[in-house]
C-alpha cells in the first residue's frame, strides 16, 4: 500500500489533474467528505488529507511514502525537522507564487534598510524570514503569525510581512505593496527516503509517471 498525503485546496486541486495524467482518480471529494483517509482507483494507493504545513512531517516520518508540498513549507519544515529522510525529486510546478516582502504603501523600505533601521516584521515563516534579512545585514524583530499577516502593518504589529503573493490582490486590497521578492515558491513531490528503498517497485514508476506529468503540464499560468 502507497499513502500520498495531500492538504485540502490549492495543493489538491492542482495535483488531481497530475494524478489523472498518471492514470490515478481519488474516489471522494475532499471538500465533500470529513474522511481524512480517501480510497483511489488503485487498491495500493490511498490519499490522506493532514494540513499544508503537516505534509513534510508526515512523509519525513513515513507515516506517508510521498506528499506533495510547497516549497515554502518544505524548506520552513527544513529548519525544524532538518531536510534528512526525504528524497524531493520532481518540481510539479503547481501552487506557483512567490515569498515576498511587504509594507504599507507610505513606508519607505528602501530607506529604511539603507539607515540600518531596526524593522519589526510579521510572518509565518520566521525561519525563510530570518535567513532572508541576515543575508542582507538588516536587523529584524519576527513575530510569527499563524495567518493574516496582511493585519499586523495596519494594526501598527509589524512595519513589514513575509507572505506569499501570487496576484498581489490580497495586499493592495489592504494597502500593501511588494517591496522584495526573496524567491520563487511552487509545489515539491516529496518521497520517504526509507520507503523509496522498500517499495521502489511501485513507488518509482508513480514518481516518473508524477514528473512526466509535471512536465507536460508546462501550460498551467502562474
Ligand atoms: P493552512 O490552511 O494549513 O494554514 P495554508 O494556508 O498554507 O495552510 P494553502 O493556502 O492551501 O494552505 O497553501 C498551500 C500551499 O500553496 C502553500 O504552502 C504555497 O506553497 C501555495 N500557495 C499559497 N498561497 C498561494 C497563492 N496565493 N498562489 C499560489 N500558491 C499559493
Ligand atoms: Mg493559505
Amino acid at each position: 500500500m502507497l499513502t500520498l498525503a495531500l492538504s485540502k485546496g490549492r495543493i489538491f486541486d492542482d495535483t488531481l489533474p497530475l494524478l489523472a495524467r498518471a492514470g490515478i482518480s481519488v474516489v471522494e471529494d475532499p471538500e465533500t467528505t470529513r474522511k481524512l483517509i480517501l480510497q483511489s482507483n488503485r487498491p495500493d494507493l490511498r490519499v490522506v488529507l493532514v494540513r499544508a504545513s503537516d505534509v513534510p512531517t508526515y512523509v519525513r516520518y513515513g507515516g506517508a511514502d510521498l506528499g506533495v508540498a510547497g516549497l515554502d513549507v518544505l524548506l520552513e519544515a527544513d529548519a525544524t525537522l532538518g531536510g534528512d529522510g526525504l528524497y524531493r525529486p520532481v518540481d510539479l510546478g503547481i501552487a506557483r507564487c512567490r515569498l515576498s516582502v511587504a509594507t504599507p504603501q507610505g513606508f519607505d523600505y528602501a530607506h529604511a534598510v539603507r539607515q540600518g533601521a531596526r524593522l519589526r516584521v510579521a510572518t509565518k515563516y520566521v525561519h525563510l524570514a530570518r535567513e532572508h534579512f541576515a543575508a542582507k545585514g538588516v536587523h529584524v524583530d519576527l513575530v510569527k503569525l499563524y495567518g493574516s499577516m496582511e493585519l499586523a502593518p495596519l494594526i501598527g504589529l509589524a512595519d513589514a510581512i513575509v507572505d506569499l503573493v501570487s496576484s498581489g490582490g490580497t495586499l493592495k486590497a489592504n494597502g500593501l505593496i511588494e517591496v522584495e521578492a526573496i524567491m520563487d515558491i511552487s509545489a515539491r513531490l516529496i518521497v520517504n527516503q526509507a520507503a523509496f528503498k522498500t517499495k521502489t517497485a511501485t513507488l518509482k514508476p508513480l514518481v516518473d509517471n508524477l514528473r512526466a506529468a509535471a512536465a507536460s503540464n508546462v501550460s498551467i499560468p502562474a
